[in-house]
């Protein structure tokens, strides 16, 4: 067996071990620029007036699609509505009104027999309870009418802002601004009212809109949104406001 030398020994072990000193140090790669997502221009005050004019010129009275005979009924169809569309609650509730237009009838029908008439609507058993329970407390504490503030409405079992919202603006004609998925988009889109929340875009839309547009504002948009700024397909070609809307995406 060859013997293995000083010298060899010395010149293995220096192959084998790089000194400290002469280790390059690896560089931290360089970040990739971060992405600068320019925020919209703000509408001006002119812009959103002309806005609410077109939508005001194309449709004059525009109406919600939930049918309703009533302040009651109204308040009923807006908490089936959650998460279910207005021709879906339509379709249900056609025949429940019929019967049942008062807290009191509502009552004497029975949770049983509303979720029958409800079944065809999402989540209809939690509803049906809520439908009895808010028809209970509308008779226990207010004489069997709808309260007429937000709070009040707000503590029925089954209503939140947007139910409050809505029935303040349908039904007592207040200046109050739903803010359901389309306005949400809409909202957002346009640039009018960005907001991370439905709360955001409502406050932002509240304070943009000229209070003579905003008994019917949450109809316009809910249309728009709707009909014309569709979720996957926008129809900007058509579209009343396509000149002064923000969206970089936007077809036109
Ligand atoms: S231009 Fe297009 S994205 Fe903008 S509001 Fe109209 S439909 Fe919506």
């Amino acid at each position: 067996m060859a013997k293995i030398t000083r010298s060899q020994r010395t010149k293995t072990s220096s192959v084998r071990s790089v000194p400290k000193k002469t280790a390059k140090a690896a560089k931290p790669l360089p970040k990739p620029a971060a992405k600068r997502v320019a925020k919209p221009k703000p509408w001006t005050a002119a812009e959103v007036f002309e806005a609410f004019s077109r939508f005001r010129k194309a449709n004059p009275e525009p109406k919600g699609e939930l049918e309703h005979l009533n302040p009651y009924t109204l308040l009923v169809a807006v908490v089936l509505s959650a998460q279910a569309t207005d021709a879906g609650v339509n379709k249900a509730t056609r025949a429940l009104f019929a019967i049942a237009d008062t807290p009191e009838k509502m009552l004497a029908l029975g949770e049983d027999k509303v979720r029958d008439h409800i079944k065809t609507i999402g989540l209809y058993r939690n509803k049906a309870k809520n439908v009895i329970a808010l028809s209970e407390k509308l008779i226990a504490e207010f004489g069997g009418v709808v309260p007429r503030t937000r709070a009040e409405i707000e503590s029925l079992p089954g209503a939140g802002r947007k139910t409050a919202n809505v029935v303040l603006n349908m039904a007592f004609g207040e200046h109050t601004m739903a803010v359901d998925t389309h306005v949400f988009r809409v909202g957002n889109r346009t640039g009018l009212a960005p907001g991370k929340t439905p709360l955001e875009v409502e406050l932002g839309l509240e304070k943009v809109i000229p209070p003579e547009f905003m008994l019917h504002a949450h109809h316009w948009l809910i249309l728009h949104g709707r009909y014309t700024c569709l979720a996957r397909k926008p129809r900007c070609e058509v579209c009343l406001i396509n000149d002064l809307c923000r969206w970089p995406e936007k077809t036109v």
